[in-house]
């Protein structure tokens, strides 16, 4: 796989077969990336010799002396269809491809102190910089989206102004931000139109084409970082407005952001589908809000946007994963071959980043010295001089936590409780939180608590317009979205065929976990894909408890028997989490979140 991300820099296929709007510039940085993580989260020397050895031998084989490095052959090929006065024709993705190098090389810096890396990065960036200079062009003018998958290397530009202290790159970015901002006739200004009270996608003339989540949310993780850098509160009070228009329009019902991989008002769509990457970058704006603002709110989508859209686009052997999580059907669509690669693909390379990003997400030192224990997945992690332990097998137990804090000095530890959790018992006495936290005092040494989170079944009753139901549609491309829907819900997969769904449903939570009927849990075809629904039956879930084991429901990683009651009627189902029942590509495999 590295060598097929390194051949991209030989071939330039971005620019010849890819007729310059190919994407394989993105895979060495996304690659890198992960083996900058991988390499900070294991401390492996030989990881890190191996990491290095390959990063100097490629900088030295591909870094231009003016520091340009890309697999555009043509430096100055920035987007394509420069006079084309249809605005949707400039495409490329040159900066957007420089952008992954470049930040994957910052990080391997972080991660190893190579200094060589750090010198690579600033020599990239120094001829962006003077490149778009010498062209008088502003990035809003580049790339694809009026500046959008651009505008993104805002995040490793804030990372380089850190480390060098150079105000050179500080003003590039705030160039990149005027440019998200400003400009009336610019359609790419996510930063300005955050604001606006119209749905995300009631901004655009065509939402399917400008509403594209990975590119906006890679700029919002960036106006993050630069609002970081410079105290600017309109770049930060712009995030959490378009964080305002996700939550409230775009929350899918597998527990990401989007609808395919677009802003489309997601909540009111029955056939949930979402990009991988929108997931991984969903839960790294979650991410950066949370550390940010301390909002325990965060916390909780990172939790349910990893535990179910994430990990079931995962592969079980986690060596590949999903292009498109689906809420129902045969299967995701796992990954196809890409942009003229075989063994790469956007998303399966975003996957790793986000294994590093939620373990490092466990715990942190809050800006008052306090230990914050945020996720409740067993875990080990060293915060500060602090050491947090967390066990018992959360969230597929039966909600049972112990933590452990041991600390050198007696400090606070302050613990995030879901929204969904009304109360907390911790050691047997139900605690109330305030604004989503408890707080405790650790004592010198190793201090231990019991928690018992809430695990009874919520259900939730998802409403929207019905979706026209309409035959197969050949148009790839189309921008009308009931048709988008059909030809994406079949997309590379001819076994999904006839399972649009026209209404959304009942969906039931165990805690964070979203949970799905499913072939692996030993729940029916018939009854699993059973286009009715209990959301206008008055039903309710009652409870649920762990199924026996038996060889219907062994694929399923925790099975359980969920029940459901109207009056002194009960119904019962069996169920699985809806990572464990959906995760395998096998046409014969079924799975449905709705009820
Ligand atoms: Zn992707």
């Amino acid at each position: 796989m590295y060598e097929e991300a390194v051949n991209a820099f030989r071939t330039h296929w971005d620019e010849t077969d890819g007729h310059g709007a190919g994407w394989q510039n993105e895979y060495w940085g996304k690659t890198m990336l992960c083996f900058a993580g991988a390499v900070a989260y294991t401390r492996d020397p030989a990881l890190r010799a191996w990491t290095l050895d390959r990063v100097h031998a490629f900088v030295k084989e591909f870094q231009k002396p003016n520091g340009y490095l890309s697999t555009y052959a043509t430096e100055d090929l920035l987007h394509i269809n420069p006079d084309n006065p249809n605005a949707e024709a400039r495409w490329g993705f040159n900066i957007w491809g420089r952008k992954y190098t470049l930040w994957a090389l910052i990080e391997l810096h972080r991660a190893t102190g190579d200094k060589f890396c750090l010198d690579a990065a600033v020599k990239m960036a120094d001829h962006l910089i003077a490149q778009l200079k010498r062209l008088n062009m502003p990035i809003a003018k580049t790339g694809s989206w009026w500046g959008i998958s651009s505008g993104s290397i805002l995040r490793p530009m804030v990372e380089l102004y850190h480390l060098t202290g150079r105000t050179a790159y500080l003003d590039f970015c705030r160039d990149i931000v005027r440019g998200l901002d400003a400009e009336p006739s610019n359609p790419g200004t996510i930063l300005r139109d955050a604001f606006r009270k119209e749905k995300i996608v009631d901004w655009y003339p065509k939402a399917t084409y400008w509403a594209k989540a990975y590119e906006i949310q890679s700029c919002l993780e960036g106006l993050v970082a630069y609002y970081r850098a410079t105290g600017e509160r309109r770049a930060l009070d712009g995030v959490i407005a378009y964080h305002r228009h996700l939550v409230d329009e775009e929350l899918n019902p597998m527990g990401g952001a989007g609808y395919f991989d677009h802003f489309l008002n997601a909540r009111a769509h029955a056939n949930g589908m979402t990009e991988l990457c929108d997931v991984v970058h969903w839960i790294r704006l979650n991410r950066e809000l949370l550390l940010l603002t301390g909002e325990a709110k965060y916390a909780d989508y990172i939790e349910e946007a990893f535990l179910n859209a994430f990990l079931a686009g995962v592969s079980r052997d986690g060596r590949w994963g999903a292009h498109i999580i689906r809420s129902h059907g045969t299967r995701h669509l796992f990954a196809p071959a890409q942009t003229g690669m075989k063994l790469h693909q956007c998303c399966p390379d975003n996957m790793m980043r986000t294994y590093f990003d939620y373990a490092a997400t466990q715990a942190a030192r809050t800006a008052d010295g306090a230990v914050a224990v945020m996720l409740y997945t067993d875990g080990r992690c060293t915060v500060g001089d602090a050491a947090v332990e967390v066990a018992g097998g959360y969230p597929w137990s039966d909600g049972s936590v112990s933590v452990t804090v041991d600390t050198p000095a007696p400090t606070t530890v302050r613990f995030r409780v879901p929204a969904w959790c009304a109360s907390l018992s911790v050691a047997g006495v139900k605690t109330t939180p305030r604004d989503g936290w408890v707080a405790a005092k650790a004592g010198k040494g190793r201090t231990a608590w019991e928690f018992g989170f809430d695990m009874r079944p919520r259900l939730e009753r998802w409403t929207g317009p019905e979706e026209e139901e309409l035959p197969p549609s050949p148009q790839m491309h189309s921008h009308e979205i009931p048709k988008y829907t059909v030809h994406f819900m079949e997309w590379y997969t001819p076994d999904m065929a006839g399972l649009s769904r026209t209404r959304s449903g009942v969906r039931v939570l165990r805690g964070p976990l979203v949970l799905a009927k499913g072939r692996l849990a030993g729940t029916s075809r018939a009854e699993t894909l059973c286009a009715t629904t209990l959301r206008d039956e008055g039903w309710s879930a009652a409870r649920i408890a762990p199924a026996a084991r038996t060889a219907e429901n062994a694929g399923a990683f925790h099975p359980w028997i969920l029940t459901f009651t109207r009056g002194a009627e009960e119904k019962s189902v069996p169920v699985g989490d809806f990572a464990s029942v959906s995760n395998i590509d096998d046409p014969s495999n079924w799975f449905s979140l709705w009820f």
